[in-house]
């Protein structure tokens, strides 16, 4: 029997933070604040396995309180996750994920996204989508003060 996760975060935009998404780095003038490297993408991603799973928040799993991941590589907490899945017996059966942000055409790096998303859990591409929408101007996506994203994840047993 499987089960589903839901995951959702959202990061202020600031000047002089690198950017990164679904684990790429993006340029941009603007990245996202955070006491890891603020991956959007990725923390939603994070939460809906978690949630699956029936585990605690990735706020739970990596305190913005601990030193040892600051500035880290959201990818980490992604490759954490998927040992902890894997210990548990889970499989990944598909991650589906939406990016809201006003900028930047996320479709040039979609591929190098999904792969390393793949690569940090240990899945094939094929079980990641990944999709992004603006938000019509409207709110603090639509400001261009932040972005937000959304995910769900299913889990089968392995
Ligand atoms: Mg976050």
């Amino acid at each position: 029997m499987g089960r589903v996760g839901i995951g959702y975060d959202a990061h202020r935009l600031v000047t002089g933070r690198a950017l990164m998404l679904g684990g790429v780095a993006i340029p941009s003038e603007k990245g996202l604040l955070g006491h890891s490297d603020g991956d959007v993408l990725l923390h939603a991603i994070a939460d809906a396995l978690l949630g699956a799973a029936g585990e605690r928040d990735i706020g739970h799993l990596f305190p913005n309180s601990d030193p040892q991941w600051k500035g880290a590589s959201s990818l980490i907490f992604l490759e954490q996750i998927g040992d902890l899945l894997h210990r548990q017996g889970w499989a990944v059966e598909n991650i589906d994920a939406s990016l809201i942000a006003e900028a930047p055409k996320i479709g040039p790096y979609l591929e190098a996204m999904r792969a390393a998303i793949g690569r940090a859990l240990g899945i094939e591409p094929a079980r990641i989508g990944i999709k992004a929408t603006t938000n019509e101007g409207m709110g603090f996506p639509g400001r261009g003060e932040g972005m937000a994203a959304m995910a769900v994840a299913s889990l089968e047993k392995a």
